[in-house]
């Protein structure tokens, strides 16, 4: 049983299948790794009279605020690479009244084990907490992106959200521009934890990227491509970062004059 999309669905739909796209032409979703989100409820239309013929799923914990919410989602164990068929690879659920569960109403490949990411309770957490604090965005795209992941396995780091973002900032002034409010650092937690989704929630109010230390990053967008561009940005300037030191020279970096400038002209 699957729910027909409509055009607005689709479109949001098909931006995710072109960012999955880039992502593993970058080497940042080996296997199954990353997964990806789009908050739907206001722009999906045509919920089933009835649900009883679709997959019912318990969760525990999940927030009150999820009732009735609508989100697409990617699956669990599922290689991003193959969202060139969202529907054999991803899905749509529809939580119930009291967010005790959800239904599955799309996708899922018709199969009945069929499941969302691991990761479901960052997902909705982060997406509830846009919601609540009146932001548009409603896509988040996480992902291994190599260079950030590797900044993060330098003791200094891994603990210091100044020196990170003076680091990737110093290198461009795109990044500057393009990453203003930053990455935050939250400390190594289990994949797929409330306590992973709480610090992701945390980092993302003040800033554009969540890197989960030792592991990947994460971000929102009004789409997908908004969301991996923050991504992608901080990604450069690490990378650039990195190659300066693999160069065998420190990067001279602009100084924070040269960014302050930034800020001042650019309003940022
Ligand atoms: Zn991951």
């Amino acid at each position: 049983m699957s729910v027909i999309l409509n055009d607005l669905v689709k479109e949001e739909i098909s931006k995710v299948s072109e960012v999955a796209s880039y992502l593993f032409s970058k080497g940042w979703a080996e296997r199954n790794g990353g997964n990806i989100s789009i908050n739907l409820t206001e722009i999906f239309t045509g919920l089933p009279e009835s649900f009883d013929e679709f997959t019912y799923v318990s969760v525990a914990n999940f927030p009150k605020e999820a009732a009735n919410k609508v989100f697409f989602v990617t699956g669990t164990g599922k290689r991003l690479r193959e969202l060139n068929k969202p529907e054999k690879v991803s899905c749509i659920i529809k939580f119930d009244d009291s967010a005790s569960g959800y239904h599955i109403i799309w996708g899922g490949n018709n199969d009945p084990s069929f499941r969302p990411t691991s990761e479901l309770i960052s997902h909705v957490k982060i997406h509830l907490d846009k919601i609540a604090e009146g932001s548009d965005h409603r896509t988040i795209v996480h992902t291994h992106p190599i260079e950030l992941i590797c900044m993060t396995h330098y003791y200094r780091f891994n603990t210091d959200e100044q020196a990170f973002n003076f680091a990737i900032w110093s290198t461009l002034p795109e990044v500057r521009a393009f990453v203003p409010r930053g990455v935050g650092i939250t400390p190594y937690t289990l994949p797929g934890s409330e306590a992973l989704a709480d610090l992701t929630v945390a980092a993302l109010r003040s800033k554009d990227v969540a890197i989960w230390n030792l592991h990947g990053a994460l971000a929102t967008g009004r789409d997908a491509h908004e969301a991996f561009d923050f991504i992608d940005v901080a990604n450069k300037g690490a990378t650039i970062f990195l190659k300066c030191l693999a160069s065998g020279f420190s990067p001279l970096g602009m100084s924070q004059e040269n960014l302050d400038e930034l800020v001042e002209v650019f309003g940022l």
